[in-house]
């Protein structure tokens, strides 16, 4: 019998591993996590992000059980850099690089197109501005990131940055991260749509979805169903439309060496 989610129950709780037992124990599951924030701490400066040893140590147990992917606003190039496994799946800018997708490859050009008139600006008439409020804009290819993480008057930085792209943005979409504005053309597709179209492709029908933000969030809002086993990592849990919840990134090697030893027999 499948029991309905039980709101924000700690995953590492006794009710929360049996939930995970029962879920895992299913071949066709897929393992998803983002990367800054999940998989990886957030720090400072993010080209300093690495995937801590013990993750990776208790990660690979389950790639051998399970197809995993690992789904991030850094492009695909750069996560490969710093992730230290070999996921079998990976898809950047938000779901809108997925190099295995045939349609994603034939839109890129569009997409990263779309975002041209910005990076103008930016490196033109903007610039000073931007420097002065503290704020860095990482250019991704297919999405752009405005960090604002080291500057001193936070609102403001975002007041200006929403003027950068009430000006200067046309068809785009634009999405809070952990103090970062991100963006990316209006038609590129998201989170949800990448795992979705990852889920067809493979024939997989279950998902275990680990995030830690706001654009994760968007994930847990659409699918509370019994399918998903979406996981909040930090923040309020009370906040979060995940059904369950992990206390930190720091936690992140616990709970994937109690994933690994609830699916054992699949080894
Ligand atoms: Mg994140």
């Amino acid at each position: 019998m499948t029991t309905s989610p039980t709101a924000h129950l700690a995953a590492l709780s006794a009710a929360g591993l049996q939930r995970l037992q029962s879920f895992l124990n299913d071949g066709s599951c897929l393992l998803a996590f983002d990367f800054d924030g999940t998989l990886a701490p957030i720090v400072a400066h993010p080209e300093s992000a690495r995937t801590p040893l013990p993750v990776i140590r208790a990660m690979e147990p389950l790639l051998r059980t399970h197809e995993v992917a690992v789904l991030s606003g850094r492009s695909v190039e750069d996560l490969m850099t710093r992730l230290g496994f070999e996921a079998h799946h990976l898809i950047g800018n938000h779901g809108a690089e997925d190099p295995a997708c045939p349609l994603s490859l034939q839109r890129a050009p569009a997409y990263r197109a779309r975002l041209d008139g910005i990076r103008a600006a930016v490196a033109s008439t903007w610039s000073a501005a931007l420097v002065a409020q503290g704020v860095r804009m990482e250019d991704r290819g297919l999405s752009l990131g405005f960090h604002y993480r080291l500057s001193r008057q936070r609102d403001a930085a975002r007041r200006l940055i929403a003027e950068l792209l009430a000006a200067e943005g046309q068809g785009i979409r634009a999405f809070d991260g952990k103090l970062v504005i991100n963006v990316v053309s209006v038609d590129a597709p998201d989170k949800v749509q990448a795992l979705q179209s990852l889920m067809t492709r493979r024939g997989l029908t279950r998902v275990l979805y680990a995030g830690d933000d706001a654009s994760d969030e968007q994930v847990f809002r659409q699918h509370q169903d019994p399918d998903w086993f979406t996981l909040r990592v930090g923040g309020d849990a009370r906040l979060s439309a995940a059904t369950f919840h992990l206390n930190a990134t720091s936690d992140m090697p616990m709970f994937l060496a109690a994933c690994q030893r609830r699916c054992s027999r699949l080894q």
